[in-house]
């Protein structure tokens, strides 16, 4: 029987409608490789929903995306919008659209593809061969713990301060979200945190070996986050998924991403508890290429990937994707991000051609 779902499509600002277009062209190619039907949904979203509207995150884009099964996403921000007040620029739009979702999970991959080895700037025999997704908590810690704020005290100098504050619950569905992910991965599940100073991260830790029994097919590992971040660089390969909050998890998932040195070809996934998960590239809306076809697609095709094996559960296709992507690099195809001496430059559109082609023919199975 024919599997259906509903996708909203955000392409957002600069080069998101060209990469979106690119991304739809291959899930409907491997829709109907594997039997499965797509409807596509586009919504307005960023500065294009503002010159719309007059506002980042219109209710029907909210209301669009919550009635789907999953939302790709592709870039906000320009030029034009970057002097609006902070409440009606483009960034708003795509925090009210994670909070309008509960998106509290945020997955990172970071795997280095063979044919783009020498773009890290770590050494081949460092990278070669990582394959690390970061899990981070997105929705609480110390961005949005409370108190918080910036206060005069007694004598007159001013004190500012945050709190880093996570429920057992928090703690129990993002544990939760990263022990299925390691499930689906190598089975290896590193806890990162600062337990040796911060309560917070001892009760993390507490609930992470609780929710470990759970999963005895998962191996559970501590790391302190200065400790991680260290082994982060001297030996990646060591890790599979890694769970940890907020603050810790910004920081190492961009240490993460960049040991693979090329951001046109990041993915990443933010899900929720029920809903629909999202789906974007790492990198923003390039204003300074937008609309000259030299934008790389292959993040967002990525992207596109993880969809369909996250929320989808249609893990072959989403291989199918990502084998197409290194078929492309293999041919020798770039984008001029990842461009290097003796590689034969493509555009964003003929990439997504040879995409095509490296899917073959659509009612082949
Ligand atoms: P950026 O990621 O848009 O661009 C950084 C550099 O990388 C640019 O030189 C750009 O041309 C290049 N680049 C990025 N993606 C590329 C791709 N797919 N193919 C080829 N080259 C690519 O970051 P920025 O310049 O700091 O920000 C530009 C705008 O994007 C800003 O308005 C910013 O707020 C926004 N932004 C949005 C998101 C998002 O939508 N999630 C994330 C980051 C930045």
């Amino acid at each position: 029987m024919t599997q259906q779902y509903r996708i909203t499509l955000l392409p957002g600002d600069g080069i998101g409608p060209e990469i979106t277009a690119v991304a739809v062209a291959v899930l409907k190619t491997i829709g109907q490789q594997f039997d499965l039907e797509f409807s596509f949904t586009e919504a307005l979203i960023g500065g294009a929903a503002i010159d719309a509207t007059g506002e980042p995150l219109p209710q029907a884009t909210l209301a669009a995306c919550k009635a789907s099964d999953a939302v790709l996403f592709a870039a906000i921000g320009g030029y034009k919008w970057d002097n609006l007040p902070r409440e009606q620029r483009p960034e708003t739009g795509l925090l009210g659209l994670r909070a309008g979702l509960g998106l509290f999970a945020n997955l990172r991959p970071a795997t280095i593809l063979p044919q783009l080895i020498d773009a890290s700037s770590l050494k081949r025999e460092v990278v070669e061969g990582v394959d690390i997704v970061v899990v981070r908590e997105l929705t609480g810690g110390i961005y949005f713990g409370k108190p918080k704020g910036i206060v005069e005290t007694e004598t007159g100098e001013k004190r500012g301060f945050n709190t880093m504050v996570y429920d057992e619950s928090e703690v129990d569905r993002i544990a939760k979200v990263a022990f299925e992910i390691a499930q689906k991965r190598n089975k290896r599940l590193c806890s990162v945190d600062k337990a040796n100073v911060l309560d917070v991260s001892q009760l993390w830790r507490d609930r992470l070996n609780l929710m470990a029994e759970n999963y005895p097919d998962v191996e559970l590992s501590h790391l302190y986050v200065d400790n991680a971040a260290m082994q982060l660089i001297r030996a990646p390969k060591q890790f599979d998924t890694i769970v940890t909050g907020n603050l810790f998890g910004d920081i190492l998932s961009d240490a993460a991403a960049m040991l693979t040195g090329s951001i046109g070809m990041l993915p990443s996934a933010s899900l929720g508890a029920d809903g629909p998960g999202v789906y974007e590239p790492v990198h923003g809306s390039a204003p300074d290429i937008a609309g000259q076809d030299k934008a790389n697609p292959l993040a967002m095709v990525l992207s596109a990937a993880m969809m369909l094996r996250y929320s989808f559960d249609q893990p072959a296709a989403a291989a199918k994707i990502e084998q197409a992507v290194q078929t492309v690099l293999d041919q020798g195809y770039r984008t001029g991000d990842i461009m290097s001496p003796g590689m034969i430059a493509v555009g964003c559109q003929a990439m997504g051609e040879k995409l095509l082609a490296a899917l073959g023919p659509a009612m082949q199975s």
